[in-house]
């Protein structure tokens, strides 16, 4: 299963950040992090109906198209500048003048339809002006992200000004809804110190060049951008309010994720969560602002959000996005399909759990609904069952229920009512005791029947239930 098309698209020459010269392979940064850049734009991607393109532009940067339409996510192409150079340092001081690269943003982008800023701090907003004046595109973002673009002479007529919660349809047939948000927990999770002076809004009135305290944050916002039959969610930081998340449900879920996470109680766990675990998970924010050259923290951490992703939603796909490179998606219908959400049928296949006969699968899922088939108290890997009567079988059987939830995303809270199938009523009690330990609180629905006989001679209990994955 190899739904994904990735390209590294070059122009004529892979030309190296630091030298600008042919690069050569004797590099010593990762391989994911330092491919060739390209020379030019490269044309619009011919794609297959349902078929998108992404394609990181560094920091939260993001080119989105459908090969017709282009949405550009807080294009920050002047991140690469202080690399280039005079090495890490060469970030203006807040108080400071801070251009736009424009020869580097010429570069790197070409046709752009739509730029959405999640907020007005330089390494989301500071392009922006420039690439709309240059390519007509229209501004969506906070009244700050409005004033800066103003700066830059971006007519009123390119800019849409939004306060969080609209959700707008264009004539192109794309559509963006805007979702209310709030910035990483900086400073010690202290913003309110903000010794960077960055934490309020930006007047009208600005001209360009700007300093890098113009760039103030105006408030935040994370969008969910509609286009060729996807639904791409797209944050520029390391924070959400879950109940602005909750039921949006995402194919492809771009998500802040450098270390300013962590200041978040479990960060990842309840994103995936309120988005029904989006089959497609890509983190963003996490490049180190451009250094081709990540610490060995950054690299761990990187690690770690990957390893967070597959903990909450294994069936979740993580791509580790690299500057520049195409990463080409199928329609959504097939991203859900192989994913963990979605309305399409997937056999769930637990580790260590196989049926006892080809006629039935361990586990269904269909959207975020997990049939779990009658089961048993047998050891995994094999077709025994355990030893110790009624309380051990009801446990086993329980934590095979277990697995084979967790192998479908979904955990027995999720689970919504079961069926109990007992040889004997008089294990009803016995039964009882084990099975509260798994649903100590809000048990789900039950009916509890005895039977004549089960499928397994040694099986003194049989349990099946049905989950929603929350
Ligand atoms: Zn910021």
């Amino acid at each position: 299963m190899a739904p994904f098309r990735t390209s590294v698209a070059v122009g004529t020459a892979l030309l190296c950040l630091a030298t600008l010269q042919p690069c050569a392979p004797l590099h010593a940064q990762p391989a994911d992090q330092w491919r060739g850049f390209p020379a030019s734009p490269p044309p619009l991607p011919t794609l297959r109906p349902g078929e998108i393109q992404l394609r990181y532009l560094g920091n939260a940067g993001w080119e989105i198209t459908d090969g017709r339409t282009v949405v550009l996510v807080d294009p920050f192409l002047t991140q690469f500048a202080r690399w280039a150079e005079n090495g890490p340092d060469a970030t203006p001081d807040y108080g400071d003048l801070y251009p736009a690269d424009t020869a580097r943003i010429n570069q790197y982008i070409g046709r752009a339809d739509y730029i959405v800023i999640t907020h007005g701090h330089s390494d989301h907003a500071l392009d922006a002006g420039y690439i709309a004046r240059r390519t007509g595109a229209v501004v969506l973002g906070h009244e700050t992200a409005a004033n800066l673009a103003r700066a830059y002479g971006v007519p009123d007529s390119s800019l849409i000004t939004v306060l969080g919660g609209e959700d707008y349809a264009f004539d192109d047939g794309i559509s963006i809804r805007v979702v209310p948000n709030i910035h990483s927990a900086l400073d010690d999770k202290r913003y309110f110190n903000n010794g960077r002076g960055i934490a309020g809004t930006a007047p009208r009135g600005l001209k360009a060049p700007l300093r890098r305290v113009d760039y103030q944050e105006g408030g935040n916002l994370a969008y969910i951008i509609r286009i060729g039959g996807h639904e791409v969610l797209a944050m520029g930081s390391m924070n959400y309010l879950e109940r602005e998340m909750e039921g949006l449900r995402p194919d492809v879920a771009l998500i802040g994720a450098n270390s300013q996470r962590l200041e978040i109680f479990d960060y990842t766990g309840r994103l995936l969560r309120a988005m029904g675990y989006p089959p497609v998970v890509i983190p963003t924010h996490a490049d180190g602002y451009g250094n081709p050259r990540p610490n060995a923290a950054a690299l761990s951490d990187r690690d770690r959000f990957r390893a967070e992703v597959a903990a909450v939603s294994p069936n979740s796909r993580f791509i580790q996005p690299t500057w520049f490179e195409p990463i080409v998606l199928p329609a959504r219908a097939t991203l859900v399909a192989g994913g963990a959400a979605g309305g399409e049928r997937r056999q769930i296949n637990p580790p260590g759990i196989s049926p006892l006969v080809p006629a039935y699968s361990v586990g269904m899922a269909t959207g975020n609904d997990v049939f779990v088939s009658g089961m048993t108290g047998f050891k995994p890997g094999t077709q025994d069952i355990v030893e110790g009567g009624i309380a051990a079988q009801t446990r086993q059987t329980l934590e095979n229920i277990r697995t084979t939830l967790e192998a479908a995303g979904a955990t027995m809270a999720d689970v919504v009512e079961c069926t109990v199938f007992l040889r004997d009523m008089a294990d009803y009690a016995a039964m009882n005791r084990v099975y509260l330990e798994f649903f100590p609180t809000d048990p789900p629905a039950r009916a509890t029947l005895a039977v004549s006989a089960l499928p397994r001679p040694a099986a003194l209990v049989e349990i099946k239930c049905s989950a929603r994955r929350r």
